[in-house]
């Protein structure tokens, strides 16, 4: 019995070792360079000796956000530990689709301005600044820059520009709870510092070795071409990139060690308690600030139920493509130090989840522009270019809450038999298992699909017809990918699951977190998911990664600088 109980801990410090390896770049089983007090001392297999360590800097969750905040305070100085409480690193940024939205004039360059995209722009010619609320002066600067392009731009070069993503994140958010009572908007200062600092994001993170793809896409309710994505499999480059660059700069990363509270001395926050996964307990000190980037809680069905304001219905089994780890720790531990929560009541269903699993992958599609989504009569049902909620609510009408993505050989991505997606699954797997359907005619796939004879048929020949027109008279979608017409047909089934908590943590743009009365809570920083007042009733497709990078690096540099 001894035996195999240290067996299996000589087996649990290898597992630990090479996961640590693969995600952090060493080779050893400690991650990286001792950050102060009795930092670097073994803690792995402990039995209980309890743990204290001092750095700068604490940063709790070891995904995007964390490792962000922890490579920026180590840039600016400070000595770092990051805790992780799961065995990986990675939380919900690891398993993102990766893709980050961005105003980036060089890339965007190779984007075509269509008649559709053309005519959104021109329409915000009429928007009111009174119906805009803090956003109005913005809305202003932005009618002179569309004046300005009409009068003078290519106009077969896309527009963009910082205050349109401003408009389009303001307008994508706006949200009225189903009561009626309660609406909500992006707080204009962290808007803008979002959209302001991503391109600089993209930057530092290529300064950092992570490589870009030139080409410029929608991802699925972003609403205007400005999304990026890196040459690494889905989320895994933001993780691979910053863990490394932290652990090089020399942070301390602890796997296996979960917060539990925040110490606060005379109305500062100064430090954390935490366990590790065997018992062990944990103090941290900081001597400048905690940074708490924990996530969400998308996978915590009871907070879900308790402050959903938007869904009628948001039942406990309701599936999530979010890590298990996403269970609102860093809200309820800020919430215990008096920090204010803004926009808890709104969260984001992902319409295109796999319906057994609700995660993203097991599918085959591209971009939001390429996308044709039908119902299980084969009719289309939506502007399939519009916001996420708009996708869901009406996704979740159908029959069956379901849908199917239909594809052609080119607007699926031109898989290879034996080829992967991007997602990493195996597409023949997929094929096999009925995660995806393929036949080589369209009246082929609308029988395997079980819809009326013809429906399908039809319905994409009509849909094709509107790509000619770019102009769809029956959703009225905003921006067209190629028509579908290379066989094979894809159908990926497809319906909605939790995805994105967009409440939390007050901050302000300095990523401070901000207590009832809009002060600032000495020594307490906050960047990701944990916080809210960004994307108010429903965030756009790729501004997630954009924000925790974004507000990852500057809460980093603020604990580093205490300011
Ligand atoms: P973000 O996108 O905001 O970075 P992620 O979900 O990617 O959020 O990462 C949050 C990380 O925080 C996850 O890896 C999760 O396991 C970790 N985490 C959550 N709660 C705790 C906690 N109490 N202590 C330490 N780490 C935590």
């Amino acid at each position: 019995m001894k035996m195999k109980r240290i067996n299996s801990k000589v087996i649990l410090c290898l597992m630990l070792s090479a996961i640590m390896a693969l995600t952090t770049g060493c080779s050893g089983g400690a991650a990286g360079t001792p950050a102060g007090g009795d930092a670097g001392k073994a803690a792995a297999g402990s039995t209980g000796a309890a743990i204290n360590k001092t750095a700068d800097v604490i940063v709790v969750g070891g995904g995007g956000a964390g490792l962000a905040a922890a490579t920026s305070a180590a840039e600016n100085g400070a000595s770092v530990i990051l805790i992780e409480k799961a065995a990986i690193l990675g939380g919900n940024t690891a398993r993102s689709g990766g893709v980050f939205n961005a105003v980036d004039p060089e890339r965007q360059k190779n984007v075509k301005m269509t008649k559709p995209l053309l005519e959104d722009l021109t329409a915000l010619l009429d928007a009111k600044e009174s119906d805009f609320g803090d956003f109005g002066p913005t809305l202003t600067v932005l009618k002179g820059q569309i004046r300005e392009y009409l009068k003078s731009g290519d106009k077969n070069v896309l527009f963009d520009s910082v205050e349109l993503h401003m408009i389009h994140t303001y307008l994508g958010g706006k949200r009225v709870s189903l009561d009626g009572k309660t609406t909500i908007t992006g707080k204009l200062d962290l808007v803008r510092t979002l959209c302001t600092n991503a391109l600089g994001s993209i930057q530092w993170l290529e300064g950092y070795g992570l490589k870009w793809n030139d080409n410029i896409s929608t991802v699925l309710g972003a609403l205007w071409p400005r999304t990026h994505s890196n040459t690494m499999p889905v989320g895994s480059g933001y993780i691979k990139t910053l863990s490394d660059a932290a652990v090089k700069l020399g942070a301390e990363i602890m796997l296996e060690t979960k917060a539990n509270e925040l110490i606060v001395e005379n109305g500062k926050v100064v430090g954390v308690k935490a366990t590790k996964t065997d018992g062990t307990p944990v103090t941290l000190r900081a001597n400048k600030g905690v940074v708490m980037a924990t996530g969400g809680f998308g996978a915590n069905p009871e907070m879900r139920a308790k402050y959903n304001i938007y869904w009628e219905k948001m039942p406990l089994d309701m599936p999530t493509t979010n890590s298990p780890t996403a269970t609102g720790d860093g809200i309820i531990m800020g919430e215990a130090v008096g920090a204010n929560l803004v926009g808890m009541g709104f969260i984001q269903l992902m319409p295109s989840s796999q319906p057994v699993t609700g995660l993203l992958s097991g599918g085959l599609w591209s971009s939001a522009e390429s996308q044709v989504f039908v119902n299980k009569e084969g009719k289309r049902f939506v502007n399939e270019y519009a916001e996420r909620d708009v996708l869901s609510k009406a996704a979740l009408k159908q029959t069956d809450s379901m849908f199917y993505i239909i594809c052609d050989q080119v607007t699926a991505g031109n898989p290879q038999p034996g080829g992967k997606n991007g997602w990493g699954d195996n597409i023949d797997d997929l094929i096999k298992t009925k995660s995806v359907y393929k036949a080589d005619t369209l009246e082929d796939l609308e029988k395997q699909l079980g819809m009326p004879s013809g429906a399908l048929v039809a319905e994409i020949r009509k849909y094709n017809s509107y790509i000619d027109n770019q102009k769809d008279p029956d959703f009225g979608k905003k921006n067209f990918g190629p028509k579908l017409e290379k066989p094979p047909f894809y159908a990926t089934p497809r319906t909605s699951s939790v995805h994105h908590t967009m409440g939390g943590l007050e901050i302000d743009s300095y990523a401070r977190v901000l207590d009832k009365s809009g002060k600032v809570i000495p020594g307490f920083y906050a960047a990701g998911e944990v916080t809210g007042g960004i994307h108010a009733g429903n965030r756009l497709g790729g501004n997630a990664v954009a924000d925790i990078i974004t507000f990852g690096r500057i809460a980093g540099k603020s604990a580093a600088k205490a300011q």
